[in-house]
């Protein structure tokens, strides 16, 4: 079957022959060492797994829907296929890496159907519903709460509905700035279309290279640049989303007082409403400049007051990030081998000598765009707030090392799990006059989980987007874990920091999502009646439950 969709490793993150090595990074064995206690250097690296061992369980796919999802999309764009159906499984959180490689398959979509365009994604949706069955829409399958998977007990057939086909971007109106942009686009090749033109959607999550305009809207998701040109939530102003009795329309204005936002219910929908097979964003025009510029700050609240003062000043970033001390340590153990002059051992000694505590270095990345004098004029700014808060600028140097990295990060997760570590994230959003008591209520809840459990444990963590009233804090954990236990250890971690996020005035999510991972707790975020509501609405919407059922809450 060749639909020409691009899809990541089944049994992981990315693009199969790439991965995260540490040969070339001399730092980076001695701090896992530390930091979890595991010796990289004599761990052994487990098997790529094999497809040929898993056990995945039948297709229970009626032969009526399959010849009517044929009649729409064509055979070529039907499948039953084992492959294709893991692939469309899970996402990719832990859970999720752990589960597929230790066989724990339950339940597979029961056929995956490729459409062309929104007239079959019409005739898909309408042939599911007649059926009774279940439709799971797929972008990029990229998330990480548990927002894909079919449920267990579900003896319907799942269908798991690829938008990949639909990657266009479909026009520009100039004058307006507006996109219209098809819902399966993966981030480089929508970006690549208006690039070519001039352009830039400015949303760049992590995972830009693996997922789509359409699981964005879907999640809610943020990109590193959001301090300029804002969360999904904002860059996604018009949408079209198809449904049993049609296509809900909602035009790209820029602002409207048309009652409770219907374009705002689709936003983190989750695929529960329906599909969405075309997004309407703001654009803009590729910036003369674009730089990344590294600073130091001597401890974590001169960092956060920094970016505070940076939120309330006229600079506005594009990028406002600080690592708290270990996170920087972890950055800095990640900077590969250098041969002759090496910048970063004469900082470390220029600081040493200014009385730096070098363990305590948190480490920060602020980009600015625009027009030459326009960065200019901010980086004048924040370097006078960076040094009003005793931090100091570095440069160029680290912030294009960032750049270049950020999409290898992800690689990381697999490369631990091959060798014994479990590692994940977690992230919320706060008020400013919270984020100092999120960050050590975090710790020590982490902290005392893996105490629970019985083995050492990391935890580090960095602002990542900054607000008018507050900010993103994002937590990266990791733990030597005991095979078979590995989930139960990991619920036990997962569970301490997102209750730490609701008893400290912190969301379960800021940009990851609910799916059934963060469920648990979103009475405790958005209020019983709060949830009430949102149940009111699935189920006048969805009563049989035909779109991707008991994701975000269970009715
Ligand atoms: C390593 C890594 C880094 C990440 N970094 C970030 C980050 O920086 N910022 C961020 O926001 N997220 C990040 N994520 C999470 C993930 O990439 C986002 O949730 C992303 O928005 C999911 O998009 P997708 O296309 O992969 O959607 P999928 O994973 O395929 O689907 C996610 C959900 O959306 C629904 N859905 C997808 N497409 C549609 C559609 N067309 N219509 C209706 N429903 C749909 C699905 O049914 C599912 O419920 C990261 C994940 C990983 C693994």
């Amino acid at each position: 079957m060749m639909t020409a969709v691009k899809h990541m490793k089944w049994w992981g993150w990315g693009n199969e022959g790439v991965g995260f090595h540490h040969e070339d990074k001399p730092g980076f064995a001695p701090f896992v060492l530390n930091a979890v206690g595991l010796d990289l250097l004599k761990a052994t690296k487990a098997e790529e797994p094999s497809f040929a061992d898993l056990r995945v369980p039948a297709s229970n796919a009626e032969a009526s829907l399959i010849e009517a999802l044929v009649a729409v999309s064509g055979d070529e764009y039907v499948t039953t296929d084992d492959m294709v159906r893991v692939i469309h499984t899970y996402g990719k959180s832990l859970r999720d890496l752990v589960r597929i490689r230790n066989n724990w398959i339950e339940r597979a979509p029961d056929v995956v159907v490729y459409p062309a365009d929104e007239a079959e994604v019409q005739g898909i949706v309408s042939a599911a519903v007649a059926a009774n069955a279940v439709i799971i829409p797929f972008g990029g399958g990229s998330n990480i709460a548990g927002s894909l998977e079919p449920l267990p007990t579900e003896t319907r057939t799942v269908i798991s509905l690829d938008l990949g086909r639909l990657r266009l971007v479909l026009g520009i109106d100039e004058e307006a700035g507006l996109a219209r942009i098809q819902a399966g686009s993966q981030g480089p090749d929508l970006e690549k279309q208006l690039n070519d033109k001039g352009w830039t959607i400015g949303h760049f999550p992590d995972s830009f290279t693996h997922s789509t305009v359409g699981g964005w809207v879907a999640t809610r998701s943020s990109g590193m640049q959001s301090d300029k040109y804002g969360d999904i939530a904002d860059i996604a102003r018009g949408l079209r989303m198809v449904r049993p009795a049609g296509v809900v329309d909602i035009r790209p204005v820029p602002s409207a007082s048309t009652g409770p936002s219907v374009r705002e219910m689709i936003l983190g929908s989750e695929g529960r409403l329906g599909v969405i097979t075309e997004v309407t964003v703001q654009v803009h025009r590729t910036p003369e400049v674009r730089e990344i510029n590294g600073y130091l700050f001597p401890s974590w609240e001169a960092g956060i007051a920094a970016m505070h003062e940076i939120s309330e000043s006229d600079a506005r970033p594009t990028v406002t990030r600080v690592s708290d001390a270990r996170e920087s340590g972890f950055s800095f153990a990640t900077g590969k081998a250098k041969t002759g002059f090496d910048p970063q051992k004469v900082l470390m000694a220029y600081l040493k000598a200014r009385g730096w505590d070098l363990e305590g270095i948190n480490l920060s990345f602020i980009g600015f765009e625009g027009s030459a004098s326009h960065v200019a004029y901010e980086k004048k700014i924040v370097a006078r707030i960076v040094k009003k808060h005793g931090g100091l600028g570095v440069g160029k140097g680290p912030g294009v090392l960032y750049d270049q990295k950020k999409f290898d990060t992800p690689y990381l997760r697999d490369f631990l799990l091959d060798r014994g570590a479990a590692a994940d994230v977690s992230e919320t959003a706060a008020p400013w006059s919270r984020l100092n008591e999120i960050h050590d209520a975090v710790y020590a809840a982490a902290n005392e989980a893996y105490e629970q459990i019985g083995t050492p444990g990391w935890i580090m963590s960095h602002l990542s987007h900054s607000y008018h009233s507050g900010a993103c804090l994002y937590f990266t954990f990791a733990f030597v874990h005991d095979g078979a236990d590995a989930i139960a250890q990991y619920d036990v971690v997962k569970r301490a920091i997102q209750q730490a996020f609701v008893d400290h005035g912190g969301t379960i999510s800021h940009h990851h999502g609910v799916g059934r991972e963060h469920a648990p707790w979103l009475a405790q975020d958005i209020s019983p009646e709060g949830v009430a509501l949102m149940s009111g609405l699935f189920a006048t919407a969805d009563p049989k439950k035909n779109f991707n059922p008991d994701k975000i809450i269970t009715y």
